[in-house]
């Protein structure tokens, strides 16, 4: 390739690169869907069209990038895997689109996501970012329902809605819920209540046998770091064949993790 006096401006590419053994998660954001959501009339709280074309996605992204475990990513170079997360994501999110909104054709300003990297090095680091998005969307849903709630089934207008719950607590809400509209928040979908879970679904452990207890945080040497690369590769032709599933179950307790040790260990 000819040199030319601007081929300086490549070396003001970096390299990126991660910390070996650490877990990366790639959390994938859609930018303006407040927008976008009112723009495709969303049902609210929860528009179940949008939510499963979400899953299929990520589903997606799932099958075409092995080395994600559980919608999370195992790599070596920051910006090349976050981009190529979001990028897949939203290319099969513009696919998918007219199989869930088939009335709703895309139109510009087009669905795009943001994509940010943030790496744990331990494994309880990774399940307390976990257990941190499902808290997150158990509350985010709590208040939501009954935010739509008042609106749709007490007549208020959202600001109203917005004042009557402000200073609430979890039961308070329950409570508006329950005695105001009969419904109970426990009989509502474990989709909205739990979020989704994607991952690689091989056979269970049953609960309370003994697993291998694995130390997962424990320094490799160098050499170690390359003989399990083989063996990597090996896991990885495995993954790429195995039945992506998606689940609407309690990602904090034990029992999940315990249940799937291919996960994290
Ligand atoms: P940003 O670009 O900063 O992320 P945003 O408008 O996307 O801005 P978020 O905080 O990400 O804001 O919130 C996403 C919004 O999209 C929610 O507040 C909700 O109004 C809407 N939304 C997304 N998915 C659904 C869905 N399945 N059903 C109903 N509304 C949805
Ligand atoms: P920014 O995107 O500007 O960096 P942020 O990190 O605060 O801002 P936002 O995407 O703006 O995150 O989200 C605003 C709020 O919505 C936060 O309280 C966050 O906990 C919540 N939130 C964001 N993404 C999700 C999600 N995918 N599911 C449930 N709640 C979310
Ligand atoms: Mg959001
Ligand atoms: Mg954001
Ligand atoms: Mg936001
Ligand atoms: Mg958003
Ligand atoms: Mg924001």
């Amino acid at each position: 390739m000819a040199n030319s006096k601007y081929e300086y401006v490549k070396a003001f590419e970096q390299p990126d690169l991660l910390l070996p053994n650490t877990w990366i998660v790639v959390r994938i954001d859609g930018r303006g869907f407040h927008k976008f959501s009112a723009k495709y009339a969303f049902e609210k709280p929860n528009d179940r069209r949008a939510l499963d074309l979400m899953n299929a996605a990520a589903k997606a992204v799932m099958s075409e990038l092995p080395d994600i475990v559980i919608a999370y990513g195992i790599s070596d170079e920051y910006s090349k895997l976050t981009t190529t997360i979001v990028s897949t994501f939203t290319a099969h999110f513009v696919l998918l689109w007219s199989s869930y909104f088939p009335e709703l054709p895309l139109s510009p300003p087009l669905p795009s996501f943001d994509g940010r990297a943030v790496l744990y090095p331990s494994v309880q680091n990774l399940r307390d970012y976990m257990s941190w998005r499902q808290v997150d969307c158990h509350i985010n849903n709590l208040y939501n329902t009954t935010f739509w709630a008042l609106i749709q089934m007490g007549g208020l207008d959202a600001k109203d809605a917005e004042k009557e719950l402000a200073g609430s607590v979890a039961a308070d809400k329950n409570e508006i819920l329950f005695s105001r509209f009969n419904i109970n928040y426990n009989n509502e979908p474990d989709m909205y209540k739990k979020g989704s879970v994607v991952f690689r679904d091989y056979e269970l452990v049953e609960p309370g046998s003994v697993s291998e207890v694995v130390d997962e945080d424990s320094a490799k040497t160098m050499e170690q770091l390359e003989l399990s690369k083989t063996q990597e590769e090996k896991d990885r032709k495995r993954r790429a064949k195995a039945i992506i599933t998606v689940q609407h179950v309690d990602i904090i307790k034990d029992e999940f993790w315990e249940r799937r040790p291919w996960l994290l260990s």
